[in-house]
């Protein structure tokens, strides 16, 4: 058993209270168990409790044994002198305060009822994809919706902090952050340490000098993202790297090495390559995105920003002097909704909190709940179990439930964890 059980039986008093007492023989009511301390410190503050009739208010310390009070050394720790009650599974050893006398204690191994701890042993040592899988069908969806929506807040309040720390590292140029985690997410999961790093290495307002000029923009991004060195034998790239090699002189650029870009086992659509040229593309259509974002109304309009169209050579090629069997095409709208959900919506949330705008906080919910709900290995796993998603907001929500509730056992702080053990 892990203490975190014994914490949630006493916050939602899940035990058999008749007949309360300490193991010194004070009965005991609980008038109120406190507030959980999710830091340093007793477990519980500002609990009140009444001990043979006195009321007492004060902090509560759980643990499995009452010896992990010493253990834990909080017997020389003043924080812990304000504990008016020590709960514990079981009771090893009587504890004293440093005046001598005995710290009133409360053992519930006797008193958690046989069918919750059967159901908390269910779901601690379950080894399925989802713990509860077989028993979340029990849950009320109206538990399930409202629990989702919890998390989807939770999730871009995540979002949210690498969002801040992008903000902060660019001295609150909301623009260049804005391009940095774009460009980010421009290279989803394989290439996009390399997408960020270039981005970092050519900054936007070097880019926006250039914006009318679709083939310059191409000649940097490529040349520095150190796509441009090889000897090639179509003119295009030809072309790319001696305009870039004038243009590196210019503004003394450094190119990344070209080997950060992976290839392996992306289909052609996904090849860096191919996802520079688009990138190019929506700098070319405006270098002030951000704003654009702003000023946009509806998600079809957002959406539209994202899919602009790719310059001549790459209807044709998914890598340079490589004539492609198939036609590349411009972004497909799957990955745009990934760039919105991903980018625009957390940046959306986070400028609206920010500058004070919560209504731009709002429309980051909507556009989530605007779009269709991703396609991806969790979303199908939830599928498979009875959660269907309507959209990308519950897709979110789901992604989170599980990688950040379900894979880490934290039933105890789930909604449905909590619905199962009742
Ligand atoms: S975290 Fe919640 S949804 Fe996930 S297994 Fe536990 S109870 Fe089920």
């Amino acid at each position: 058993m892990r203490e975190d059980f014994l914490h949630f039986l006493w916050r939602w008093r899940r035990f058999d209270a008749r007949n309360l007492a300490t193991s010194d023989g004070q009965a005991l009511e609980i008038l109120h168990p406190g507030e959980p301390n999710p830091h340093a410190g007793p477990d519980f503050f500002n609990a009140r409790i009444r001990l043979d009739g006195t009321l007492w208010a004060g902090n509560v310390e759980i643990h499995l044994n009452a010896s992990d009070w010493l253990a834990h050394r909080h017997d020389a720790d003043p924080a812990y002198d304000n504990v008016v009650l020590h709960v514990v599974l079981d009771e090893d050893q009587r504890l004293r305060r440093p005046g001598g006398e005995l710290l009133p204690c409360l053992t519930l191994r006797e008193r958690i009822p046989p069918q919750l701890l059967e159901k908390y042993f269910r779901l601690e040592h379950e080894r399925a994809w989802v713990p509860c899988e077989k028993t979340f069908g029990t849950v009320p969806e109206i538990v399930r919706l409202n629990w989702l929506d919890r998390l989807l807040v939770e999730r871009l309040e995540q979002k949210t902090e690498s969002v801040a720390k992008v903000v902060e590292a660019t001295g609150h140029n909301w623009e260049e952050a804005f391009y940095r985690v774009l460009a980010r997410n421009f290279g989803l999961k394989v290439n996009m340490e390399p997408f960020e790093a270039l981005a970092r290495s050519l900054p936007l307002r070097l880019l926006a000098k250039h914006k009318d000029q679709l083939f310059q923009l191409e000649a940097l991004l490529f040349g520095q993202a150190g796509l441009l060195a090889d000897k090639f034998e179509d003119e295009y790239p030809r072309a790319l790297a001696k305009e870039y090699g004038f243009l590196q002189h210019k503004y003394g650029l450094q190119p990344l090495s070209a080997g950060q870009w992976k290839f392996f086992r992306l289909r052609p659509a996904g090849f860096p390559t191919l996802r520079l040229a688009q990138f190019a593309a929506v700098v070319y259509r405006s270098a002030h995105l951000f704003s654009q974002v702003l000023e946009t109304g509806s998600t079809s309009e957002t959406e539209q920003l994202f899919s602009a169209g790719i310059s001549e050579y790459w209807r044709t090629h998914f890598r340079f002097d490589k004539t492609a069997v198939r036609q590349p095409k411009p972004p497909g709208r799957e990955f745009v909704h990934l760039l919105l959900i991903n980018t625009v919506a957390p940046f959306l949330f986070h400028y609206g909190r920010a500058k004070g705008q919560p209504e731009l906080q709002d429309r980051a919910l909507r556009l989530l709940e605007s779009l269709p709900p991703e396609a991806n290995t969790v979303v199908d796993g939830w599928a498979k179990r009875g959660q269907r998603a309507a959209n990308a907001s519950q897709t979110q929500a789901l992604l989170h439930l599980k990688t950040h509730y379900c894979d880490e056992k934290r039933c105890l702080e789930c909604a449905i964890g909590n619905a199962i053990l009742r």
